[in-house]
């Protein structure tokens, strides 16, 4: 089994409450959402990160936003907006080293709020 854990999402080996599936991008619940909805997109082929990205990953990486904008109409935010996030390295914030975009909306996420 792999020790990547959005990978053993993608194999089905570890449960997550997956909203969308594609050929190549899955899309699943964040575990501890920051916002109303809080979704992790991701590519099903393992890439660590930015840092990792080579020309040739620019088809997928194109492929996890437009499914961004898909999701983002499916729930209503075309007119109010949400937002995208992608935490690369250990100053950036991020903690699974495996690809994801987050997609955070619901709520306001302007500062200062309001
Ligand atoms: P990062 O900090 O790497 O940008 O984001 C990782 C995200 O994965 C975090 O928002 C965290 O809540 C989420 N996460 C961590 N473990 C799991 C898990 O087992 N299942 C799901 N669905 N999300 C997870
Ligand atoms: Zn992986």
């Amino acid at each position: 089994m792999t020790a990547c854990l959005f990978c053993q999402i993608v194999a089905r080996q570890s449960p997550a409450d997956i909203e969308y599936e594609d050929d190549e991008a899955l899309a699943f619940r964040d575990i501890y959402p920051k916002a109303p909805v809080h979704l992790l997109i991701i590519p099903k082929r393992h890439i660590e990160s930015v840092m990792a990205l080579s020309p040739e990953d620019a088809a997928v990486v194109g492929r996890l936003v437009l499914v961004a904008q898909r999701i983002g109409k499916a729930k209503g935010f075309a007119e109010r907006g949400y937002r995208l996030a992608i935490n690369c390295g250990p100053e950036g914030g991020q903690d699974v080293y495996h690809l994801h975009l987050h997609v955070l909306g619901g709520r306001s996420l302007t500062w200062p709020p309001g």
